[in-house]
């Protein structure tokens, strides 16, 4: 049977997994400029005789064909890059780059996709169908790897019936999976405001137009854009996390910088909010007396896992582990740019555990003790190599 057949190869290959998750976690590289970890990803494919592209300079596209007739196209993605965090962790693998370490787990996709690439190369003779390996760069970066591989034609040529990627989970134990269809993940805005006023001596405030009272108004007359304005069945998230305001006991500053995130789950709500946004802003400065500017920075759209592609996944998922083992999720108010492969084509993300609390593996994501626990890397090979051969019809 497929699924044996495919467990027995995904057992085999564990270690080389392992070694190669190891290594791109010792030689971690920021956003768009993967190019070490490129070249080990081409280094491997070749070795597999797997034939890839070149695109967004860092990014590798490659095909594996199954050998029966079939028409079928899935793709399956991974990301790359690196994250601008000192490792703390004490093991052998730990990150040799000072500065950069993989804390969101993009060696442990990058890892598993070759696995997972290995697998169907041995298998390709019997199925039918091709599946697409996409490697991207620059998740953790606007405007996001894959914006720039759809754009340069990442979903075209052949074009992918679907798209499947998984995403490492801290909150879920190793040996399972969390899956949810439908809306996701949020989109995520940067909001950079700059409230200006006039400066003086703080015991003057009639001479002067201050800044910092206007920002606190605006800070708190924006959140009704969430509690009054925004559809209360729609999850929508606004947070200043920054705000300067660099004058001094005495002294009222000229202006006031506050930085936030803007996060929803639809997108015509999204344009709409931002209208809102910035008229009450620029009108509450300017009935104080001082004037707002307001610049939002677009990040990633929501990311939605298409409800027929997702059931389907899921019953593979289920098949390959074990119903126990494949979890419901909650919307995750996070961003992902594999929100545009999911506005782009049918589309299904979901999460690998890699928790393992005897172990003492339990930290979030992003944070400088991130690590996974690597039981989790022998099944994140296999079940994406089921899950592709059975969606392709095999
Ligand atoms: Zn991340
Ligand atoms: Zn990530």
């Amino acid at each position: 049977m497929l699924k044996d057949k495919i467990r027995e190869l995904s057992g085999k290959i564990h270690g080389d997994v392992i070694n190669h998750r190891r290594f791109l976690h010792s030689n971690p590289e920021l956003s768009f400029q993967e190019y070490q970890t490129s070249a080990f990803v081409k280094a491997y494919l070749d070795e597999l005789g797997i034939s890839w592209q070149s695109m967004a300079d860092t990014g590798i596209v490659a095909l594996i064909r199954g050998s029966k007739p079939s028409e079928e196209v899935i793709a399956l993605r991974a990301d790359m890059d690196a994250l601008p965090i000192t490792e703390s962790n004490d093991v052998p693998y730990k990150s040799i780059n000072p500065g950069v370490m993989h804390a969101c787990g993009h060696d442990v996709h990058t890892s598993s996709l070759l696995g997972t690439a290995r697998i169907l190369q041995t298998l390709r003779d019997e199925f039918g169908g091709t599946v697409k390996l996409i490697f991207q760069p620059a998740e953790e970066k606007l405007p996001g790897g894959a914006s720039i591989m759809i754009k340069e034609g990442v979903l075209e040529n052949p074009k992918p019936h679907a798209v499947i990627g998984q995403h490492v989970m801290p909150l879920i134990d190793a040996g399972k999976i969390g899956i949810r269809p439908g809306k996701y993940m949020a989109s995520t805005d940067e909001l950079y405001l700059t409230v200006k006023g006039k400066g003086g001596h703080g015991a003057q405030p009639q001479q002067n137009i201050d800044p910092v009272l206007i920002s606190a108004h605006i800070i708190v007359a924006l959140q009704q854009v969430v509690s009054r304005i925004a559809d209360p069945k729609l999850p929508t998230v606004l947070s200043f996390g920054k705000v300067i305001a660099n004058g001094a006991t005495n002294v009222i500053p000229d202006e006031v910088k506050l930085e936030g995130t803007f996060r929803t789950l639809d997108e015509a709500w999204r344009a709409e909010a931002h209208k809102r946004m910035k008229k009450i802003a620029e009108g509450i400065a300017e009935s104080m007396g001082g004037s707002c500017d307001f610049h939002i920075m677009n990040g990633y759209p929501f990311l939605v896992n298409e409800e027929k592609l997702t059931a389907i996944v899921r019953g593979f998922a289920e098949d390959y582990l074990g119903k126990e083992n494949v979890l419901d999720l909650d919307i995750w108010m996070a961003a992902e740019d594999f929100a545009y492969y999911s506005q782009a084509a049918d589309s299904c993300f979901y999460r690998l555990g890699i928790r393992n609390e005897a172990k003492g593996i339990t930290s979030s994501v992003h944070t400088s003790t991130f690590d996974i626990d690597e039981d989790a890397l022998a099944i994140s090979t296999g079940l994406m190599a089921y899950i592709a051969l059975k969606r392709l019809g095999n």
